[in-house]
């Protein structure tokens, strides 16, 4: 059976007659416990809930490769996602490496935190450049891959591979492009970690976070975090997540095709100065993205003139929501020099694709940067 049957199929109930064919949300904190907790399955839900389980078995399934069957845990955000792999791995001594511009938030945990305590801090080149960067002393490499919102692209094997002949593990921010995008854990990884705050749940509406792995060992130390710290989601978004992995693979499709289309139509105006998309033949790490992608994914990002086209440009489009994140359903961007997280142009714009008609979608990005270039006359 294909991967893209087996997602839409993922969050069916057990075939008993008179039962609903999708399980609905069970909010619980306390279960019925007689006697010794060991004898039942769940007992109380900082631990574990019935659908968690059911939603954990598809993203299982999907970050499942050739010769292993991956294990997830969800968690109550991307970030409680990526703290508990830190959390599990990391102790005082150890080296932590992570690229120049990982995503921000990470940055700021590892330094504000872990390095306080004791762990040491690396970073390494961002994209290509991290692929010769010496990894001696490495206890854990942290990748992202494409990178957001630069859109760089590592060699995920390669890094792996290194990785591991000095006996250092590797987790790979996988959110920009999801497991159905790319295949983390089959490529080498350790840990699988995705906030499926974006593409994976797609509506802008739930925040969630899982990480994946194959080992049991590495599964143990993060069900133990997620127990101890309360780092957990609630049943409802849970639910809400379970609900919408059957579109994913309709929905990623058509953003992808659209962010495609996009960033090939920017690319041909001459208003635009640069176009930041792994599809394009003229990313300079085009060739492992096609090699290590499914799909190119939804994100893409443009840098215009200055601030002021930005600025005109995000007013102007009536089809492109000026808002943060990405991967939902409607087409979103901004001007991500406003955060001052990364050291990017002021005119750099994030855009994430969404599902709506491709005509309609470029007629509109083009009056508004007609509108926004005219202005600047
Ligand atoms: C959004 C994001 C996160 C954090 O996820 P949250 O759900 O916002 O906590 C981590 N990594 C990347 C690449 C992201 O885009």
């Amino acid at each position: 059976m294909r991967e893209t049957t087996r997602i839409v199929r993922a969050m069916l109930t057990e075939a008993i007659p008179g039962d609903p064919i999708h399980g609905g949300p069970v909010f619980a904190a306390p279960f019925h416990v007689p006697g010794d907790p060991e004898d039942v399955p769940y007992s109380y839900g900082r631990s574990h809930n019935p659908t968690w389980t059911a939603l954990e078995r598809a993203l299982g399934m999907m970050e499942s490769g050739k010769g292993f069957e991956a294990r997830a845990l969800v968690f109550g955000s991307g970030m409680a996602a990526v703290t508990a792999i830190f959390g599990a791995v990391l102790r005082p001594g150890d080296v932590v490496m992570l690229p120049a511009n990982a995503y921000f938030t990470a940055r700021v945990l590892v330094q504000e935190y872990f390095a306080k305590m004791g762990v040491e801090v690396r970073f390494a080149p961002a994209g290509g450049g991290a692929q010769s960067h010496p990894l001696d002393g490495v206890r854990l490499l942290w990748i992202e891959t494409p990178s957001n919102p630069g859109m760089e692209v590592v060699n995920i094997r390669v890094m792996c591979e290194r990785a591991h002949a000095v006996g250092a593990l590797v987790a790979c921010d996988n959110t920009t492009a999801t497991p159905l995008g790319q295949k983390v854990l089959e490529l080498g990884a350790d840990y699988s970690v995705v906030s499926d705050t974006k593409s994976m749940t797609g509506h802008s509406d739930v925040m969630l976070g899982h990480v994946a792995v194959k080992d049991d060992t590495l599964w143990a130390g993060l069900e133990r975090w997620r127990t101890l710290t309360g780092s957990i989601p609630g049943p409802m978004e849970a639910w809400l997540a379970g609900r919408s992995l059957a579109t994913l693979p309709l929905r990623l499709e058509r953003s992808c095709a659209n962010a495609m289309k996009i960033a090939e139509f920017l690319s041909g105006r001459a208003d635009v100065l640069r176009v930041m998309y792994p599809g394009l033949k003229t990313h300079p790490e085009h060739g492992t993205a096609a090699r290590q992608m499914r799909m190119f994914g939804p994100v893409l990002s443009f840098v215009l003139a200055s601030r002021g086209a930005a600025e005109r440009f995000l007013k102007a489009a009536e089809l492109v929501t000026d808002a943060t994140s990405f991967g939902g359903v409607t087409t979103t961007a901004e001007r991500r020099a406003r955060w001052k997280h990364d050291a990017i142009e002021e005119g750099f714009i994030r855009l994430s694709a969404g599902c709506e008609e491709i005509e309609d979608l470029l007629a509109d990005m083009g009056r508004a940067l007609d509108a926004a270039h005219r202005s600047t006359l």
